[in-house]
């Protein structure tokens, strides 16, 4: 950067920031975090107190979320995890609120970070967010490397094998159809190959799974290639989710 002009000069590397995302509150989630730590890689774990699509046994207790707490950033993702757009105004900020609120009763720090569970929403719901006092809330909108605005955030991979991707993988394979069956097959080249674009052009990576998810379709190997490949960059930004806000539209 010319400090006079404030202009980029072609020499300057681009601005590469990198962030990961993890929901839902899952008691394999301290083994996930286990790895980002091995990586020293940043890490935003969103969570449903009382996700009730697990069983007791399956969602991550009191302590376990305060242990994450001391490394990671904790965000919200409702109390119970319903799909918000199905909910009433009133019910439906009560969802946002009551997980905020037990969130922090059980760190002893504000939460400001949301993620919507599956990603469903409605405009209305994105006010609703903002009146609990979250100032940032995640989609799960991916194949991007501008976060975009700060209620809506995009992200980049997602940690799981989507089928529909094929036109993507072709695209971004510039129609080379080997790679893109490689692309469109692995996850992890598709993260690879995002992230070794983000390195040429900036912008935000930003990968975010579910680690239950990793673990039913035996793909943590998969995710510590990933993370191995986009720790220790020393000319790249390691951010929390909450940290993207400055850099947020
Ligand atoms: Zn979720």
């Amino acid at each position: 950067m010319n400090a006079l002009t404030g202009t980029a000069s072609p020499a300057d590397p681009p601005h590469v920031t990198v962030t990961t995302s993890w929901d839902d509150g899952h008691t394999l989630d301290p083994r996930l975090a286990a790895l980002l730590e091995r990586y020293r890689l940043p890490g935003t774990f969103y969570i449903a107190p009382r996700n009730r699509e697990f069983t007791p046994a399956q969602r991550l207790s009191a302590a376990g979320i305060g242990e994450l707490a001391e490394r990671f950033e904790i965000g919200g993702h409702t109390l119970t995890h319903q799909r918000l757009p199905q909910l009433t105004d009133a019910a439906a900020a009560e969802e946002i609120r009551g997980g905020r609120v037990e969130l922090e009763d059980i760190i002893g720090e504000p939460v400001t970070s949301f993620c919507y569970p599956r990603g469903e929403y409605t405009p209305g719901q994105v006010k609703l967010v903002e009146q609990a006092g979250f100032t940032l809330a995640r989609t799960v909108r991916r194949s991007s490397l501008r976060p975009g605005p700060a209620l809506e955030l995009d992200t980049t991979v997602n940690a799981y094998a989507h089928r529909v991707d094929a036109p993507l993988a072709l695209r971004l394979a510039g129609g080379r159809p080997w790679r893109a069956a490689r692309l469109f097959l692995a996850w992890d080249e598709l993260a690879v190959h995002w992230f070794d674009r983000c390195l040429r052009e900036g912008g935000v990576f930003h990968l975010w799974g579910h680690s239950w998810e990793v673990d039913a379709r035996g793909d943590w190997a998969r995710l510590e290639r990933v993370l191995a490949h986009i720790a220790d960059r020393p000319q790249v930004a390691y951010r929390t989710n909450r940290e993207l806000l400055r850099l947020a539209a």
